[in-house]
Protein backbone atom coordinates (compact mmCIF):
# COMPACT_ATOMS: atom_id res chain seq x y z
CA UNK A 1 0.00 0.00 0.00
CA UNK A 2 1.75 3.83 -0.87
CA UNK A 3 1.72 6.16 1.60
CA UNK A 4 -0.91 8.92 1.85
CA UNK A 5 0.06 11.98 0.02
CA UNK A 6 -0.63 13.57 3.07
CA UNK A 7 -0.08 11.89 6.60
CA UNK A 8 -1.93 12.56 10.02
CA UNK A 9 -0.38 15.10 11.50
CA UNK A 10 0.06 17.36 9.14
CA UNK A 11 -2.00 20.54 8.33
CA UNK A 12 -5.52 20.62 6.79
CA UNK A 13 -6.74 24.15 5.49
CA UNK A 14 -10.33 24.43 4.87
CA UNK A 15 -11.88 27.27 3.17
CA UNK A 16 -15.44 28.64 4.98
CA UNK A 17 -15.90 28.64 8.87
CA UNK A 18 -19.66 27.33 9.14
CA UNK A 19 -20.76 23.89 10.43
CA UNK A 20 -19.92 21.96 7.65
CA UNK A 21 -16.22 23.29 8.00
CA UNK A 22 -16.83 22.40 11.79
CA UNK A 23 -17.90 18.75 10.92
CA UNK A 24 -15.25 18.47 8.71
CA UNK A 25 -12.33 19.68 11.99
CA UNK A 26 -13.86 17.36 13.86
CA UNK A 27 -13.48 14.20 11.89
CA UNK A 28 -10.03 15.01 10.32
CA UNK A 29 -8.76 15.65 14.31
CA UNK A 30 -10.13 12.47 14.83
CA UNK A 31 -7.90 10.89 12.01
CA UNK A 32 -4.61 12.98 13.60
CA UNK A 33 -4.82 16.41 11.87
CA UNK A 34 -4.49 19.95 12.36
CA UNK A 35 -7.32 21.93 10.76
CA UNK A 36 -7.07 25.74 10.01
CA UNK A 37 -9.94 27.27 8.77
CA UNK A 38 -10.44 30.57 6.52
CA UNK A 39 -13.19 32.60 7.16
CA UNK A 40 -14.53 36.12 7.04
CA UNK A 41 -15.40 36.30 10.76
CA UNK A 42 -13.79 35.20 13.98
CA UNK A 43 -16.39 33.78 16.00
CA UNK A 44 -17.59 31.02 13.30
CA UNK A 45 -18.89 27.44 13.88
CA UNK A 46 -15.57 26.04 12.63
CA UNK A 47 -13.38 28.34 15.17
CA UNK A 48 -15.06 25.79 18.07
CA UNK A 49 -13.38 22.62 16.35
CA UNK A 50 -10.18 24.46 14.39
CA UNK A 51 -7.00 24.66 15.44
CA UNK A 52 -6.73 28.37 14.31
CA UNK A 53 -9.24 30.66 12.25
CA UNK A 54 -7.54 32.75 9.55
CA UNK A 55 -9.91 35.83 9.26
CA UNK A 56 -8.85 36.48 5.71
CA UNK A 57 -10.76 38.17 2.27
CA UNK A 58 -11.31 35.93 -0.43
CA UNK A 59 -10.76 38.24 -2.58
CA UNK A 60 -7.03 38.54 -0.71
CA UNK A 61 -4.89 36.34 -3.06
CA UNK A 62 -1.16 36.91 -1.78
CA UNK A 63 -2.98 36.68 2.02
CA UNK A 64 -4.69 33.17 0.72
CA UNK A 65 -1.03 31.92 -1.10
CA UNK A 66 0.49 32.86 2.26
CA UNK A 67 -1.77 30.85 4.27
CA UNK A 68 -1.61 28.00 1.92
CA UNK A 69 2.07 27.93 2.56
CA UNK A 70 1.56 26.81 6.31
CA UNK A 71 -0.43 24.15 4.92
CA UNK A 72 -0.40 20.38 3.38
CA UNK A 73 -4.00 20.53 1.32
CA UNK A 74 -7.12 22.46 1.11
CA UNK A 75 -10.73 21.97 0.65
CA UNK A 76 -14.04 23.90 1.46
CA UNK A 77 -17.01 23.85 2.78
CA UNK A 78 -18.97 26.02 0.71
CA UNK A 79 -19.78 25.92 -2.91
CA UNK A 80 -19.78 29.71 -3.14
CA UNK A 81 -16.25 30.33 -2.41
CA UNK A 82 -14.67 32.78 -5.04
CA UNK A 83 -13.06 29.99 -7.81
CA UNK A 84 -9.83 32.51 -7.87
CA UNK A 85 -9.49 32.67 -4.34
CA UNK A 86 -9.60 28.61 -4.48
CA UNK A 87 -7.25 29.18 -7.63
CA UNK A 88 -4.53 31.29 -5.74
CA UNK A 89 -4.63 28.03 -3.01
CA UNK A 90 -4.39 25.52 -5.57
CA UNK A 91 -1.04 27.20 -6.53
CA UNK A 92 0.48 26.28 -3.76
CA UNK A 93 -1.19 23.25 -2.42
CA UNK A 94 -3.30 20.66 -3.64
CA UNK A 95 -6.96 21.77 -3.19
CA UNK A 96 -9.64 19.20 -3.29
CA UNK A 97 -12.37 19.54 -4.88
CA UNK A 98 -9.93 21.09 -7.70
CA UNK A 99 -11.29 25.32 -8.50
CA UNK A 100 -12.52 23.67 -11.55
CA UNK A 101 -15.20 21.92 -10.23
CA UNK A 102 -16.31 24.77 -7.99
CA UNK A 103 -16.63 27.15 -11.79
CA UNK A 104 -19.20 24.42 -13.01
CA UNK A 105 -21.40 23.74 -10.01
CA UNK A 106 -21.33 27.34 -8.39
CA UNK A 107 -23.40 28.71 -11.32
CA UNK A 108 -26.59 27.21 -12.38
CA UNK A 109 -26.47 27.66 -15.94
CA UNK A 110 -22.83 25.70 -16.18
CA UNK A 111 -24.24 23.31 -13.71
CA UNK A 112 -27.27 22.17 -16.10
CA UNK A 113 -24.51 22.64 -19.39
CA UNK A 114 -22.31 19.65 -17.64
CA UNK A 115 -25.48 17.80 -16.82
CA UNK A 116 -26.75 17.96 -20.28
CA UNK A 117 -23.52 17.33 -21.91
CA UNK A 118 -22.83 14.48 -20.42
CA UNK A 119 -26.67 12.96 -20.92
CA UNK A 120 -27.92 13.38 -16.96
CA UNK A 121 -31.44 13.80 -16.90
CA UNK A 122 -32.45 17.02 -15.44
CA UNK A 123 -35.44 19.55 -15.70
CA UNK A 124 -36.25 21.44 -19.22
CA UNK A 125 -34.26 24.79 -18.40
CA UNK A 126 -33.45 28.09 -20.55
CA UNK A 127 -30.84 30.40 -19.40
CA UNK A 128 -32.74 33.91 -18.83
CA UNK A 129 -30.45 37.00 -19.05
CA UNK A 130 -33.37 39.41 -20.16
CA UNK A 131 -37.27 39.68 -19.66
CA UNK A 132 -37.50 38.79 -23.15
CA UNK A 133 -35.90 35.54 -22.85
CA UNK A 134 -37.93 34.85 -19.82
CA UNK A 135 -40.95 35.03 -21.95
CA UNK A 136 -39.10 32.72 -24.63
CA UNK A 137 -37.76 30.35 -21.67
CA UNK A 138 -41.33 30.11 -20.17
CA UNK A 139 -43.19 29.62 -23.69
CA UNK A 140 -40.32 26.92 -24.31
CA UNK A 141 -40.45 24.76 -21.08
CA UNK A 142 -43.86 25.74 -20.21
CA UNK A 143 -45.47 26.30 -17.08
CA UNK A 144 -45.42 26.43 -13.90
CA UNK A 145 -41.77 26.89 -13.80
CA UNK A 146 -39.48 28.48 -11.41
CA UNK A 147 -37.18 31.17 -12.03
CA UNK A 148 -33.73 30.58 -9.96
CA UNK A 149 -30.37 33.07 -10.21
CA UNK A 150 -27.68 31.26 -12.10
CA UNK A 151 -25.63 31.90 -8.83
CA UNK A 152 -25.63 32.40 -5.31
CA UNK A 153 -28.73 30.37 -4.23
CA UNK A 154 -29.18 28.11 -1.51
CA UNK A 155 -32.01 26.88 0.80
CA UNK A 156 -34.60 28.58 -1.98
CA UNK A 157 -32.95 32.04 -1.81
CA UNK A 158 -33.33 33.09 -5.36
CA UNK A 159 -36.30 31.45 -6.42
CA UNK A 160 -39.65 32.50 -7.57
CA UNK A 161 -42.31 29.70 -9.06
CA UNK A 162 -44.29 31.08 -11.70
CA UNK A 163 -47.77 29.47 -12.48
CA UNK A 164 -48.94 31.79 -15.06
CA UNK A 165 -47.69 34.20 -17.76
CA UNK A 166 -49.28 37.28 -16.24
CA UNK A 167 -46.22 36.38 -13.00
CA UNK A 168 -43.54 36.42 -15.42
CA UNK A 169 -42.43 39.97 -15.45
CA UNK A 170 -43.03 40.27 -11.23
CA UNK A 171 -40.50 37.03 -11.32
CA UNK A 172 -37.74 39.47 -13.51
CA UNK A 173 -38.66 42.31 -11.58
CA UNK A 174 -37.68 40.61 -8.07
CA UNK A 175 -34.24 38.34 -9.62
CA UNK A 176 -33.16 40.31 -12.93
CA UNK A 177 -31.21 41.52 -13.96
CA UNK A 178 -28.72 38.72 -12.55
CA UNK A 179 -28.10 35.82 -15.35
CA UNK A 180 -31.16 33.61 -14.08
CA UNK A 181 -32.22 29.84 -15.20
CA UNK A 182 -35.56 29.01 -16.06
CA UNK A 183 -36.44 25.60 -14.69
CA UNK A 184 -40.16 23.66 -15.72
CA UNK A 185 -41.32 22.35 -13.09
CA UNK A 186 -40.87 18.72 -11.69
CA UNK A 187 -43.87 17.13 -10.78
CA UNK A 188 -41.98 14.67 -8.48
CA UNK A 189 -43.33 11.71 -5.92
CA UNK A 190 -40.46 12.91 -3.93
CA UNK A 191 -37.07 14.08 -3.58
CA UNK A 192 -33.53 12.29 -2.79
CA UNK A 193 -30.13 13.06 -1.97
CA UNK A 194 -27.02 10.81 -2.69
CA UNK A 195 -23.52 11.67 -1.25
CA UNK A 196 -20.43 9.34 -2.97
CA UNK A 197 -16.71 10.14 -1.93
CA UNK A 198 -14.26 10.07 -4.70
CA UNK A 199 -10.43 9.38 -3.89
CA UNK A 200 -7.53 10.41 -5.84
CA UNK A 201 -6.91 7.23 -8.08
CA UNK A 202 -10.58 7.17 -9.00
CA UNK A 203 -12.29 5.01 -6.26
CA UNK A 204 -15.77 5.84 -5.49
CA UNK A 205 -17.76 5.31 -2.27
CA UNK A 206 -21.72 5.79 -2.38
CA UNK A 207 -23.97 6.56 0.59
CA UNK A 208 -27.08 5.34 0.67
CA UNK A 209 -29.50 7.83 -0.40
CA UNK A 210 -31.41 9.68 2.16
CA UNK A 211 -35.02 10.69 1.43
CA UNK A 212 -35.09 14.44 1.84
CA UNK A 213 -38.59 16.80 3.34
CA UNK A 214 -38.31 20.34 2.81
CA UNK A 215 -40.17 22.82 4.14
CA UNK A 216 -40.17 26.75 3.75
CA UNK A 217 -37.37 25.59 0.93
CA UNK A 218 -35.17 24.37 3.80
CA UNK A 219 -34.55 20.85 4.34
CA UNK A 220 -36.43 19.58 7.77
CA UNK A 221 -36.00 16.22 7.79
CA UNK A 222 -33.24 13.38 5.98
CA UNK A 223 -34.17 9.93 5.94
CA UNK A 224 -32.33 6.60 5.40
CA UNK A 225 -33.14 4.34 3.99
CA UNK A 226 -35.34 6.30 1.62
CA UNK A 227 -38.30 3.40 1.20
CA UNK A 228 -37.96 3.31 -2.75
CA UNK A 229 -37.79 0.55 -4.79
CA UNK A 230 -33.86 -1.14 -5.65
CA UNK A 231 -34.18 0.54 -8.99
CA UNK A 232 -34.56 3.88 -8.52
CA UNK A 233 -32.12 4.12 -5.69
CA UNK A 234 -29.23 2.38 -7.56
CA UNK A 235 -30.06 4.52 -10.67
CA UNK A 236 -29.08 7.45 -8.45
CA UNK A 237 -26.40 6.30 -6.84
CA UNK A 238 -25.05 4.83 -10.11
CA UNK A 239 -25.90 9.03 -11.67
CA UNK A 240 -24.10 9.78 -8.29
CA UNK A 241 -20.36 7.84 -9.27
CA UNK A 242 -20.83 9.00 -13.07
CA UNK A 243 -20.69 13.02 -11.87
CA UNK A 244 -18.43 12.09 -9.38
CA UNK A 245 -16.07 10.77 -11.91
CA UNK A 246 -17.29 13.14 -15.04
CA UNK A 247 -16.18 16.40 -12.81
CA UNK A 248 -13.13 14.42 -11.87
CA UNK A 249 -14.24 15.48 -7.95
CA UNK A 250 -11.55 13.74 -5.83
CA UNK A 251 -13.49 14.62 -2.21
CA UNK A 252 -17.31 14.50 -1.48
CA UNK A 253 -20.01 15.99 -3.04
CA UNK A 254 -24.37 15.68 -3.02
CA UNK A 255 -26.33 15.14 -5.73
CA UNK A 256 -30.02 16.21 -4.92
CA UNK A 257 -32.85 14.22 -7.81
CA UNK A 258 -36.31 14.27 -7.96
CA UNK A 259 -37.87 10.96 -7.90
CA UNK A 260 -40.94 11.35 -10.37
CA UNK A 261 -44.00 9.67 -9.95
CA UNK A 262 -42.86 7.10 -12.79
CA UNK A 263 -39.86 6.58 -11.12
CA UNK A 264 -37.45 8.07 -13.13
CA UNK A 265 -34.67 9.84 -11.60
CA UNK A 266 -33.87 13.90 -12.39
CA UNK A 267 -30.89 15.81 -10.92
CA UNK A 268 -32.08 18.70 -9.16
CA UNK A 269 -28.34 19.70 -7.98
CA UNK A 270 -24.82 19.46 -7.07
CA UNK A 271 -23.23 20.36 -4.39
CA UNK A 272 -19.54 19.66 -4.64
CA UNK A 273 -19.20 19.21 -0.51
CA UNK A 274 -20.82 17.13 2.18
CA UNK A 275 -24.00 17.63 2.11
CA UNK A 276 -26.74 18.63 5.13
CA UNK A 277 -28.99 15.31 4.21
CA UNK A 278 -25.91 13.42 5.05
CA UNK A 279 -25.46 14.31 8.44
CA UNK A 280 -27.02 11.03 9.37
CA UNK A 281 -23.88 9.40 8.46
CA UNK A 282 -21.96 10.64 11.38
CA UNK A 283 -23.82 8.51 13.87
CA UNK A 284 -25.51 5.77 11.04
CA UNK A 285 -22.40 4.65 8.98
CA UNK A 286 -18.93 3.12 9.36
CA UNK A 287 -17.52 6.53 7.76
CA UNK A 288 -19.27 9.78 8.15
CA UNK A 289 -19.69 12.06 4.57
CA UNK A 290 -16.61 14.02 6.89
CA UNK A 291 -14.39 11.49 7.60
CA UNK A 292 -14.73 10.63 3.58
CA UNK A 293 -13.59 14.46 2.72
CA UNK A 294 -11.00 14.09 5.13
CA UNK A 295 -9.67 10.64 3.79
CA UNK A 296 -10.15 11.95 -0.08
CA UNK A 297 -7.98 15.11 0.80
CA UNK A 298 -5.34 13.36 1.96
CA UNK A 299 -4.90 10.36 0.02
CA UNK A 300 -5.94 7.40 2.44
CA UNK A 301 -8.59 4.71 1.91
CA UNK A 302 -12.04 6.20 1.46
CA UNK A 303 -13.89 4.08 4.14
CA UNK A 304 -16.69 1.63 4.49
CA UNK A 305 -20.55 3.84 3.55
CA UNK A 306 -22.19 0.62 5.43
CA UNK A 307 -25.39 1.93 7.43
CA UNK A 308 -25.49 0.60 10.87
CA UNK A 309 -29.02 1.05 11.34
CA UNK A 310 -31.81 3.18 9.72
CA UNK A 311 -31.69 6.63 10.72
CA UNK A 312 -33.63 9.86 10.49
CA UNK A 313 -32.21 14.14 10.78
CA UNK A 314 -34.45 16.85 11.57
CA UNK A 315 -32.53 20.20 11.65
CA UNK A 316 -33.06 22.68 14.42
CA UNK A 317 -33.70 26.42 12.85
CA UNK A 318 -33.47 29.58 14.59
CA UNK A 319 -37.15 29.01 15.18
CA UNK A 320 -36.72 26.82 17.69
CA UNK A 321 -35.38 28.88 20.50
CA UNK A 322 -38.43 30.95 20.48
CA UNK A 323 -40.17 30.10 23.38
CA UNK A 324 -36.60 30.15 24.95
CA UNK A 325 -33.81 27.38 25.22
CA UNK A 326 -35.13 24.58 24.04
CA UNK A 327 -36.00 21.40 26.10
CA UNK A 328 -32.37 19.49 25.70
CA UNK A 329 -33.32 17.25 28.53
CA UNK A 330 -36.98 16.01 27.02
CA UNK A 331 -35.17 15.46 23.25
CA UNK A 332 -32.08 13.59 24.56
CA UNK A 333 -34.48 11.54 26.37
CA UNK A 334 -36.29 10.12 23.27
CA UNK A 335 -34.72 6.58 22.20
CA UNK A 336 -31.64 6.69 19.65
CA UNK A 337 -31.40 10.22 19.67
CA UNK A 338 -28.37 12.42 19.34
CA UNK A 339 -27.87 16.45 19.09
CA UNK A 340 -25.29 18.30 16.89
CA UNK A 341 -25.06 22.03 18.13
CA UNK A 342 -23.19 24.26 15.30
CA UNK A 343 -22.01 26.79 18.33
CA UNK A 344 -23.63 29.89 17.01
CA UNK A 345 -25.33 32.14 19.39
CA UNK A 346 -27.93 34.20 17.30
CA UNK A 347 -30.87 32.03 17.00
CA UNK A 348 -32.63 33.87 14.09
CA UNK A 349 -35.37 32.45 12.46
CA UNK A 350 -34.38 30.40 9.43
CA UNK A 351 -31.39 30.27 10.21
CA UNK A 352 -29.46 26.47 11.18
CA UNK A 353 -28.12 26.17 14.50
CA UNK A 354 -28.18 21.97 14.88
CA UNK A 355 -29.49 19.01 14.03
CA UNK A 356 -31.19 15.72 15.93
CA UNK A 357 -30.42 12.50 14.55
CA UNK A 358 -32.17 9.03 15.58
CA UNK A 359 -30.84 5.41 15.00
CA UNK A 360 -34.04 2.69 15.17
CA UNK A 361 -35.03 -0.62 14.55
CA UNK A 362 -37.06 0.81 11.37
CA UNK A 363 -36.99 4.33 9.49
CA UNK A 364 -40.53 5.00 10.25
CA UNK A 365 -39.69 4.94 13.96
CA UNK A 366 -36.61 6.42 13.26
CA UNK A 367 -38.68 9.91 11.69
CA UNK A 368 -40.99 9.30 14.19
CA UNK A 369 -38.80 9.89 17.13
CA UNK A 370 -36.31 12.37 15.68
CA UNK A 371 -39.62 14.45 15.02
CA UNK A 372 -41.04 13.95 18.67
CA UNK A 373 -37.60 15.08 20.62
CA UNK A 374 -37.53 17.84 17.51
CA UNK A 375 -40.79 19.09 18.93
CA UNK A 376 -40.11 18.26 22.68
CA UNK A 377 -37.08 20.70 22.78
CA UNK A 378 -38.94 23.45 20.89
CA UNK A 379 -41.91 22.93 22.99
CA UNK A 380 -44.51 23.20 20.19
CA UNK A 381 -46.10 19.81 21.29
P1 LIG B 1 -32.94 24.20 -5.09
O1 LIG B 1 -32.39 25.38 -4.34
O2 LIG B 1 -32.75 24.29 -6.55
O3 LIG B 1 -32.45 22.90 -4.51
O4 LIG B 1 -34.53 24.21 -4.82
C1 LIG B 1 -35.05 24.13 -3.51
C2 LIG B 1 -36.32 23.29 -3.51
O5 LIG B 1 -37.32 23.89 -4.36
C3 LIG B 1 -36.12 21.89 -4.07
O6 LIG B 1 -35.60 21.02 -3.10
C4 LIG B 1 -37.55 21.55 -4.47
O7 LIG B 1 -38.33 21.18 -3.35
C5 LIG B 1 -38.06 22.85 -5.03
N1 LIG B 1 -37.78 22.93 -6.50
C6 LIG B 1 -36.69 23.52 -7.06
N2 LIG B 1 -36.70 23.38 -8.40
C7 LIG B 1 -37.81 22.70 -8.70
C8 LIG B 1 -38.40 22.24 -9.93
N3 LIG B 1 -37.83 22.49 -11.13
N4 LIG B 1 -39.55 21.54 -9.87
C9 LIG B 1 -40.15 21.28 -8.66
N5 LIG B 1 -39.65 21.70 -7.49
C10 LIG B 1 -38.51 22.40 -7.48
Amino acid sequence: MTAPSVPPGATLGVMGGGQLGAMFAMAAKRLGYRVEALSDVADCPAAHHCDRVHVVSYADAPALARIARGLAAVTFEFENVPVDAARAMAAVIPCRPAPEVLFTTQDRAREKSFLTAHGFACAPHRVVRSRGDLHAAAAAVGLPAVLKTAAFGYDGKGQRRIAAPAELDAAWDALGPAPCVLEGWVDFDCEISVVGARGASGETAIFEPSRNVHRHHILDVSSAPAGLPAHVLDAARGITARILEALDIVGVACVEFFVTRSGEVVVNEIAPRPHNSGHLTIEACETSQFEQQARALCGLPLGSTRQRAPAAMANLLGDCWAKGEPDWQAALAVPGVSLLLYGKSDPRPGRKMGHLTALAPTVDEAIANVTRARSLACRTM
